[in-house]
C-alpha cells in the first residue's frame, strides 16, 4: 500500500522516468510530493455564462461539444482542432493550434470544462488554446482556484495537480497531525490532513489561509519543542564552574583605553554569570559591525585563563583569526600571555619558535590557555586538558552546515580529566530580528550589544548612479590625499569566487591604469591563499595601498581605522544585512566617513532596501526591514529553514511563535518523555536523524 515513506517512482503512472524530473524539484517520496506547495494560485472557480463572455478576458465555461473538426493544412504543416461548445446560455468556438491528437479526445456529445482567453480576430470570437477537463471530473484544472506549482522540463503544474489529487485521496487518511488535538482545538487550527487538502486544492482564499497558517504552527511547534528539549539536556552536561573575579575583571576594565559600553557591561555580566553555573552556557551574543564584541569575550577567556582554564576561539577566516591574535596578546598585555594561534598549517605562538609537536604539547598540558584559530581548532590532534570555553565568532559566516557541526564538535571538545562540556559562546554581527531569533534560536539564551560606543561619527551613506561615478572618483581622491584609505568591493556574480574574482581583478587593472594611475591599490578576492590575503590585509593597514579592490571576502570583521570610504559596485546584488557589514568596515575613527552604493538598478525593491540602508545605521532596524521587504525566505535562505514555502510567512508573526513556544513548553513539561504523544515523538526522531545527516 502508497504511504507517505513510498518512492515516488512507484506510484501508479509515474514510474523512474518521471522520478528523475521529479528530483529536480526536490520530489523523492510520496510525502515531498504532498509537501510540495504551490507557488501561486489562480482563481477560476468562476464558471461564466457563455453569453457573458468578455473578449481579451480568461474566463472559464462549461458546457456539451456539439461539433468538433480537425483541419491539416499541408502547405504550412498545421493542424487545427476546433470544436463548438454550448451551454443553456448559448454556444461558443474553441481552437486549438498544431495539438492533433485532441482530435479524439474532443468528441461531440462530451461534456467539459474549458479554461482561457477569450480572443476576437477576423476568424471570429473563440477561446485560444485554452486548457480543458471532463465535466464529469472533480475541477483540478479550472472550475476553482487553481493552485500553480513551480515546475521544471517535462513536469507542469497540470501534471502535477492530477498526481497530486490522486495521491491526496490515496494517503490522506495516513496523515498524522504532530500537533496534540487538545491544542489543535485550542488554537483553533485545522487539521493536518484538510489543511495539506486545502492548501493544494483551497475550497476559498480564506481556507488557503487557515491552512497555512496551520501548518506553519505545526512546524514551529516542532522547532520549538526540539529547542526546548535542546535546552534542558545541555543544562543535563556538567560544566567547568569558572568563579567570578571581581578584582580582576576591574583591573582589566582600568587598562583599557575606552569606558565599556552599558550594553557591553550587561553582556558580559550575562556571560560571566553563565560562567559560573554547573552546566554549559550557551550563549549568542549578537551585535552590530563595531559595537565590540571582541572585548566582551576577551573579558570571559580573561576570567578562565587566569583561573588556570582554557579558552578556544574560532573565527571563519585566517585572517579575522590573525587579527583577534593580535588584539587578545595586546589587550591582555598586563596579564599572563598564553595565547596561541592555529590556522590552517601555521602555528604561532608569544614565544617565538615552535614545532607543530611542541605547540599541540603546549596545548595538551594548558600551557597555552586562550587559542585561537580557525575551525582548525577542530582536529583529532588538537587535545585540551581544561577547556572552560569556547568562542565562535562571527557564526554566520561559517556557513549553515558547518555551524551546526562546528557547535556539536565544540560541545565535544572535551576538557581529558572531567569529561566536560564547555561553555559556548557564539558571537554574530548579523543582527537577527527578534522573531526569527524566537523561532530558530529557541535554544539559546542571548545577550544584545544594541548601542555603539560613544562618539562615532554617522556615515554618510549615498546611492550613485553611473553617471555620477567620476564625481565619486573625485571625492576619494582628495580624501586620500588627506591621508585616507579606500575599499572597493565587487558583488559575487552567480556566487562564483571565481569569476568575482576575475572581476574584480579586471577591475584593479582600470583603476590602476586608467583611473587612478598615481596611486597605490591592492586587490584582494577568494581565490588568493590565504598568506598572500594577509599579506594583503596588513599592507592596507600599514597603509601601503590607498585603494583596496576586493570581492566579499572583505566582509568578515577586518579593522582597518583608517579607511574612511566604503564604495560599494552592483549595491543592488547584496542583502541590506551584508551592506551593512560592508558599510561597518569604515566609521572606526574620528574622521568622517562615507559609503556609496554603486547601482544602475531600477527596481523598486533595490530602491527600497538601498534607501532603508542611507535612512538607519541601526542593524537591528536594517534587519527587521529587511525582513520585512525580502520576506523571511530570502532572509534566512529557505533551504536553511526546514519551513514549507507557504509557511514561511508566518514566521514574521511572533504571536504565532509565542503560543508555538508555550504550548511546546507546556507538553514537555508534562510528559518530557512523550510517551503520551507518540507521532510527535517519532517526528523528533525524525529531526534528530535530518539533523546528523547534515
Ligand atoms: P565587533 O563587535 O564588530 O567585533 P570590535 O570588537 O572589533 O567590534 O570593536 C570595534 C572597535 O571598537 C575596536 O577597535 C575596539 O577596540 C573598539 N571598542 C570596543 N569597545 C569600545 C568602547 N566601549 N568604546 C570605544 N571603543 C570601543
Ligand atoms: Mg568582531
Amino acid at each position: 500500500m502508497t504511504n507517505l515513506e513510498t518512492p515516488i517512482e512507484y506510484i501508479a503512472g509515474i514510474g523512474p522516468k518521471y522520478a528523475e524530473k521529479l528530483l529536480y524539484l526536490g520530489i523523492e517520496s510520496v510525502r515531498d510530493l504532498i509537501y510540495y506547495f504551490p507557488s501561486r494560485y489562480d482563481d477560476l472557480s468562476n464558471i461564466e455564462k457563455i453569453e457573458n463572455l468578455k473578449v481579451d478576458v480568461i474566463s472559464t465555461v462549461e458546457g456539451k461539444i456539439i461539433d468538433a473538426k480537425s483541419v491539416r493544412t499541408y502547405r504550412k504543416r498545421m493542424s487545427i482542432t476546433e470544436i463548438l461548445i454550448e451551454d443553456d446560455s448559448g454556444p461558443v468556438r474553441a481552437v486549438w493550434f498544431n495539438q492533433p491528437y485532441l482530435e479524439n479526445s474532443l468528441t461531440k456529445g462530451k461534456k467539459i470544462r474549458l479554461s482561457g482567453k477569450l480572443v476576437q480576430d477576423s476568424k471570429g470570437t473563440y477561446f485560444s488554446n485554452p486548457t480543458y477537463e471532463l465535466a464529469s471530473r472533480v475541477p483540478t484544472n479550472m472550475g476553482r482556484i487553481v493552485p500553480v506549482y513551480p515546475e521544471t522540463r517535462g513536469i507542469t503544474s497540470r501534471w502535477i495537480r492530477w498526481k497530486m489529487q490522486e495521491i491526496l485521496k490515496s494517503v490522506a487518511a495516513q496523515i498524522e497531525d504532530v500537533v496534540p488535538t487538545a491544542i489543535l482545538k485550542r488554537q483553533k487550527l485545522t487539521v493536518l490532513q484538510e489543511a495539506l487538502r486545502q492548501v493544494h486544492f483551497p475550497d476559498s482564499f480564506k481556507k488557503l489561509e487557515e491552512a497555512r497558517k496551520s501548518i506553519a504552527f505545526s512546524e514551529m511547534f516542532l522547532i520549538q519543542l526540539n529547542a526546548v528539549r535542546a535546552r534542558k539536556n545541555w543544562k543535563e552536561s556538567k560544566a567547568i564552574v569558572v568563579k567570578f573575579n571581581e578584582k580582576l575583571i576591574k583591573d582589566f576594565v582600568g587598562t583599557l583605553s575606552f569606558k565599556l559600553t552599558t550594553a557591553q557591561r550587561k553582556s558580559t555580566f550575562q556571560i560571566l554569570r553563565d560562567l559560573e553555573k554547573k552546566y554549559p552556557m550557551n550563549r549568542l551574543l549578537e551585535g552590530d559591525v563595531g559595537s565590540g564584541k571582541t572585548v566582551v569575550s576577551a573579558i570571559a577567556a580573561l576570567e578562565a585563563m587566569m583561573a588556570g582554564y582554557q579558552t578556544a576561539i574560532m573565527a571563519p577566516t585566517e585572517v579575522l583569526a590573525k587579527q583577534h591574535f593580535e588584539t587578545f596578546g595586546k589587550v591582555l598585555k598586563g596579564f599572563s600571555q598564553k595565547v596561541g594561534l592555529l590556522i590552517g598549517s601555521e602555528i604561532r605562538t608569544i614565544w617565538k619558535k615552535n614545532t607543530r609537536k611542541n605547540f599541540l604539547g603546549k596545548i595538551r598540558r594548558s600551557e597555552i590557555k586562550i587559542l585561537i584559530g580557525t575551525h582548525a581548532l577542530i582536529q583529532k590532534d588538537v587535545q585540551f586538558k581544561n577547556l572552560a570555553l569556547v568562542i565562535i565568532d562571527e557564526q554566520h559566516r561559517f556557513g549553515v552546515e558547518q555551524r551546526a557541526k562546528l557547535q556539536k564538535q565544540a560541545s565535544e571538545l572535551k576538557d581529558g580529566l572531567k569529561k566536560s562540556v564547555p561553555h559556548l559562546l557564539t558571537m554574530t554581527a548579523t543582527p537577527i530580528p527578534r522573531t526569527l531569533a524566537l523561532a530558530f534560536f529557541g535554544n539559546l539564551d542571548i545577550s544584545l550589544l544594541d548601542e555603539m560606543p560613544k562618539g562615532r561619527k554617522k556615515i554618510v551613506t549615498e546611492v550613485v548612479t553611473n553617471v555620477n561615478r567620476n564625481n565619486v572618483y573625485e571625492f576619494m581622491r582628495s580624501e586620500i590625499r588627506k591621508g585616507r584609505q579606500t575599499f572597493f568591493i565587487f558583488p559575487l556574480i552567480e556566487e562564483s569566487e571565481k569569476i568575482a574574482g576575475k572581476a574584480a581583478t579586471e577591475e584593479h587593472k582600470r583603476l590602476s591604469e586608467r583611473i587612478f594611475p598615481d596611486l597605490k591599490i591592492g586587490l584582494l578576492h577568494g581565490r588568493m591563499k590565504p598568506k598572500e590575503k594577509e599579506e594583503v590585509m596588513s599592507r592596507f593597514k600599514n597603509k601601503a595601498y590607498d585603494i583596496l579592490v576586493s570581492t566579499s571576502v572583505i566582509e568578515v570583521g577586518v579593522d582597518v581605522p583608517n579607511a574612511t570610504i566604503m564604495v560599494i559596485e552592483g549595491a543592488d546584488r547584496f542583502g541590506l544585512a551584508q551592506l551593512h557589514q560592508f558599510r561597518g568596515r569604515v566609521g572606526r575613527s574620528d574622521h568622517q566617513s562615507y559609503c556609496f552604493l554603486f547601482t544602475d538598478s531600477t527596481s523598486e525593491t533595490t530602491k527600497k532596501r538601498l534607501k532603508a540602508l542611507i535612512e538607519s545605521e541601526d542593524g537591528f532596524k536594517l534587519a527587521e526591514k529587511d525582513l520585512e521587504i525580502r520576506g523571511p525566505g530570502e532572509f534566512i535562505g529557505k533551504r536553511q529553514s526546514g519551513i514549507a514555502d507557504g509557511a514561511m510567512k508566518y514566521l514574521g508573526d511572533i504571536k504565532m511563535i509565542q503560543q508555538a513556544r508555550l504550548e511546546a513548553q507546556s507538553v514537555f513539561a508534562l510528559d518530557p518523555q512523550l510517551e503520551k504523544f507518540p507521532v510527535l515523538k517519532e517526528a523528533l526522531e525524525k529531526m534528530d536523524q535530518e539533523a546528523h545527516l547534515e
